[in-house]
């Protein structure tokens, strides 16, 4: 009986191992600060920043400051993001929140930097009509600047495409020599 009930168990546990994906999206999730470089210190979702127009005017570029608290849209293919393949963390350009990892992104072919997920929390959602049919706006939780839209035609298994802009953005490589 015993090594009946052995045999089975291992058994299953052979078949689970072999059709696990590498790293699920739990995973991606749960572990995302493993890409982030050694000894960089960044903000947490829970500590808000509020700053009035005129502040974040002087903390951001004119480009900057029109995507993330205008809701702008930058010219799709314009973001070096776009090629960027280093291991490391996408940062909010606002506040330097963590929004996604780089085994979060993949090639959406749109022009924008996209990925399938996100770090747990990172953003709030409303509901913009402005092409008229409803888009799920996204934005980050702590600056509350625009990043985006989130549709429902990305990759398995998640089916989301987070479409960010790239100005949005900060990328912080995870092999980054901290500053001496
Ligand atoms: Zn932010």
């Amino acid at each position: 009986m015993l090594a009946a009930a052995l045999s089975t168990f291992w058994k299953s546990r052979s078949a689970t191992a072999a059709t696990t994906p590498a790293k699920s999206v739990a995973e991606l999730q749960k572990n995302w600060r493993a890409l982030l470089a050694d000894g960089i210190k960044v903000p947490a979702a829970g500590e808000p920043l509020k700053l009035s127009k005129e502040e974040w005017r002087k903390r951001l570029t004119p480009e900057q400051f029109h995507i993330l608290r205008e809701e702008g849209t930058e010219p799709p293919g314009s973001s070096p993001l776009n090629n960027e393949k280093r291991p490391g963390i996408f940062a909010c350009a606002g506040c330097g929140l963590p929004l996604f990892t780089s085994e979060m992104k993949y090639e959406s072919g749109t022009g924008w930097p996209s990925f399938f997920t996100t770090i747990p929390g990172a953003f709030g959602k409303s509901t913009d009509y402005k092409l008229i049919l409803p888009r799920t706006e996204y934005h980050c939780i702590r600056c509350g600047g625009h990043h985006g839209h989130v549709f429902d035609d990305g990759p398995k298994p998640t089916g989301q495409r987070w479409c960010n802009n790239g100005i949005a953005l900060k990328f912080m490589p995870k092999n980054a020599k901290a500053a001496t």
